[in-house]
């Protein structure tokens, strides 16, 4: 093995946490940083030429290589896992920019009670409401806490959206629900299109109050603090699995990956596939003195450093620290240990399908152009004659409808599959169907959680990540209750016909829902119930420091990025202000 100098920093994964990390730190610090990255480079330039809906779309070119490396999947304890051999309910990302490059850049903060879901729910409700095997706790971080850190994510990426409440001051037209905001956001909302502007005015006229989804596809051209500039959107449609063409999305590679180039004391290695973190028992606590990784050519490497970020999205994080033996392992039939526990994955189901006579031009859109409804989400309404807790929020975006994924969809009453009359339908139906989405709360349990596969290996012999994972009653009747809110502001929208969500049954793997997958590695305020403190620092090796989703103790409705990335925000405020002056550690 190879043994390179030291650095000051390593981190593992070059995605939104990691490069954002990697521009803190080198450019507040005198510190050198060495990103590794198992993917191939990349950069703005690259996308060019990326409006090609087979190769990125449908093969998804810019995807984990699921041959080399996969997750195992099960319901419960008592089944055996399977592999998951081809992509299905989240798309985990690969090469500089990770996940972010090829994301759809929706931008909501989560709900400040989110933070503080365990004891508002018992204030509010009583324990006896929460559900018997449930694992919910406080994240020991408040929406107040992290106002500023948004205010510092939607700065960077220059977020379009329509403030709700400013500093208390509820504004109509924004979304009234949200926590306050120190201000406006940075560009005015994107342009709304045809179908999500239906839903508008039949979700007002249901009594709803609709607002413009908060995009990081920006509405016009922008300037971020930073200095660096990028184009308003043009609503061709290829956003989400795509990187933009015109750099309108707001990307790693667009806004962190320039700043980061100009310093020389910051470098991307990329084909750096990080195996093991090595760390030793030293007096005071144990300390992480590196990592091994395999690098392009095959070779394995040994880069020494002071400090190690894990960055490499929820399930490479809780791998990474199970397989380097970091920790205690959760144990789900004593409920001890806490590395794999909480995993929680975004409730995300097309709760009503509609279809209308008339064309509503959907080859025109943004991945984060549309209009949500955010009265049914969190605690927002009374849940006391209900047999769920929480919610969720209601949206139709207008993605640009590409003619591979969103062909073929007929209503019911055409009643065959093949030959001339469903093709006819199908061409008919085309550019007049869409669907109202719901994006939910994913509450923890005891039962849903990550460990090492014991049968199933990688291309290099290290155990796959085992996922125990299924929804419960809590998830199953919250949807029911959305799907049944959704049929009625579709009829408000005049659908000829409309084809209400089947269920959520048991958790599917090969059904897309987001990439917004949670815990494994969760924050709180002992290390006996989590596994970082609330400046994501491991509790018992306070060198080592964790960012992204795998932190989160459960799940919000809101997409998670501009959280994640506002948690590595404050993260880096206490790196650069207390631990690099006194490493020890912060809490
Ligand atoms: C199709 C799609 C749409 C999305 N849309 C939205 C959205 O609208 N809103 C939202 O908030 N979020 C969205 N997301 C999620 C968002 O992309 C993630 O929340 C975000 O990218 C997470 O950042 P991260 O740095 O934690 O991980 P990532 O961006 O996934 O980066 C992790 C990086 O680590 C690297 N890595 C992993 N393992 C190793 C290893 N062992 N060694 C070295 N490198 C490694 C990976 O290759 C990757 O580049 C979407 C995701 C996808 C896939």
């Amino acid at each position: 093995m190879k043994t390179l100098p030291a650095v000051d920093v390593v981190i593992v994964g070059g995605g939104w946490t990691g490069l954002l990390m990697a521009k803190e730190l080198g450019t507040r610090a005198a510190v050198s940083v060495v990103v590794l990255e198992r993917g191939e480079p990349r950069k703005g330039a690259d996308y060019f030429a990326t409006m090609d809906e087979l190769d990125y779309a449908i093969r998804l070119h810019m995807m984990q290589d699921l041959s080399r490396e996969t997750a195992t999947l099960r319901h419960n304890a008592r089944q055996r896992a399977f592999p998951l051999r081809q992509h299905g309910a989240f798309l985990p990302g690969s090469g500089v920019g990770g996940a972010g490059e090829h994301w759809n850049g929706i931008s909501p903060r989560y709900l400040p009670d989110c933070f503080e879901l365990l004891s508002r729910t018992i204030e509010k409700y009583g324990s006896e409401r929460l559900p018997e095997d449930h694992s919910l706790q406080d994240w020991c971080v408040t929406y107040d806490e992290l106002e500023p850190q948004y205010e510092r994510v939607e700065a960077l990426m220059g977020i379009s959206g329509k403030a709700g409440n400013i500093r208390g001051k509820q504004i109509e037209g924004g979304n009234i629900f949200e926590g306050w905001r120190n201000s406006e956001y940075p560009t005015p909302p994107t342009k709304i299109p045809y179908l999500s502007a239906m839903f508008r005015d039949a979700a007002r006229d249901v009594g709803y109050h609709p607002y413009p989804t908060p995009a990081a596809t920006n509405s016009q051209p922008y300037t971020n603090p930073d200095g660096i500039a990028r184009a308003g959107c043009t609503y061709c449609g290829f956003c989400e699995r795509f990187g933009c063409m015109i750099g309108a999305k707001a990307q790693p590679t667009n806004t962190l990956l320039p700043v980061i180039e100009k310093k020389k004391n910051v470098s991307i290695r990329t084909g750096a596939r990080v195996r093991r973190i090595v760390h030793e028992a030293a007096q005071k606590g144990r300390r992480a003195r590196g990592v091994i990784y395999i690098d392009a050519s095959g070779e394995e490497v040994f880069q020494p450093a002071e400090l190690v970020f894990l960055a490499s999205w929820t399930l490479n994080n809780t791998r990474l620290l199970l397989l380097s033996g970091i920790g205690e392992p959760y144990d789900v039939d004593t409920g001890k240990g806490t590395v794999g526990k909480n995993l929680t994955h975004q409730v995300f189901f097309p709760a009503a399908t509609v279809f209308f006579e008339k064309p509503l031009n959907r080859f025109m859109g943004s991945a984060a152009a549309g209009i949500r409804v955010s009265d049914l989400d969190g605690d927002v309404f009374d849940h006391r004659a209900l047999p769920f807790l929480r919610g969720g929020i209601l949206e139709v975006l207008s993605l640009g409808f590409r003619p591979i994924a969103n062909f073929g969809v007929v209503p019911q009453t055409v009643r065959t599959t093949w030959g001339s009359e469903w093709k006819k339908a199908a061409l008919h139906y085309y550019d007049r169907t869409g669907s109202i989405n719901v994006a939910a709360e994913h509450l923890a349990y005891r039962d849903n959680y990550m460990d090492l596969d014991p049968t199933y290996r990688d291309y290099f012999g290290d155990p796959l990540l085992r996922l125990t994972l299924d929804w419960r009653d809590n998830e199953r009747r919250l949807a029911e209750f959305m799907t049944a809110k959704s049929v009625e502001i579709s009829r408000a929208m005049g659908a000829r016909e409309i084809v209400p969500f089947s269920g959520l049954k048991h958790y599917d793997g090969a059904r897309y829902q987001t990439t917004h997958v949670q815990g494994g590695t969760i924050m709180g305020n002992s290390p006996d119930r989590s596994v970082v403190n609330p400046y994501l620092q491991h509790w018992q090796m306070s060198n080592l420091f964790i960012l992204g989703a795998s932190t989160f103790p459960q799940s919000g409705s809101a997409n998670p990025t501009p959280t994640l990335l506002a948690l590595a925000y404050r993260a880096a405020d206490k790196i650069v202000g207390r631990y690099l002056k006194n490493p020890a550690a912060l809490v």
